[in-house]
């Protein structure tokens, strides 16, 4: 049985549809959430600071957890998300693009990591931003994605009635 079944406070926040992909958006507000939640510049040395190793991918270190449940930066600002990334290379969670913040892309270019997987229950992709295109990943260390119990978009109690006017197009 599917733990996130039984759980009564999920449905009223649970999309029918999400994908970073909706294009429902309305700049104006988005924007307005994306600058209040801007002020989030964390210390990402905590996650960035894995050595590299030799004999495996570019920008895959399956050794490396996950720093977390949620986005990293969301977390310790108040934000909320719509669906997480895992850096594949030093485990960091952010959020996707289609999230006010942005987190995963700014890590991104703030570690100069450039590989990206899923970090959303039963999705097992992998991207790359430099070569701007899916790829072939690695099993990471587990959890492989945030418990499916948590929602989507989370994190709980902190997503607005009108999250899916705020979200960027994809
Ligand atoms: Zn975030
Ligand atoms: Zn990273």
């Amino acid at each position: 049985m599917s733990p996130g079944a039984l759980d009564p406070d999920r449905h009223s926040l649970r999309p029918t549809r999400s994908r970073c992909s909706d294009r429902s958006t309305d700049c104006a507000r988005r924007k307005a959430i994306a600058e209040s939640v801007e002020s989030a510049q964390l210390d990402l040395t905590a996650a960035g600071g894995m050595k590299k190793q030799h004999g495996r991918a570019r920008g895959i270190n399956p050794a490396v957890e996950p720093t977390g449940d949620g986005c990293l930066e969301c977390l310790a600002s108040g934000g909320w998300w719509l669906h997480l990334r895992r850096c594949a290379e030093c485990g960091h969670i952010g959020c996707c693009d289609a999230s006010p913040s942005q987190h995963a892309t700014k890590h991104f270019h703030l570690s100069g990591h450039p590989v990206i997987a899923s970090f959303e229950p039963g999705e097992d992709w992998f991207y790359d931003y430099e070569k701007d295109s899916v790829i072939d990943g690695a099993e990471l260390a587990p959890p492989r994605s945030h418990p499916q119990d948590q929602p989507v978009p989370g994190p709980e109690g902190r997503v607005p009635r009108n999250w899916r006017s705020l979200l960027h197009e994809g």
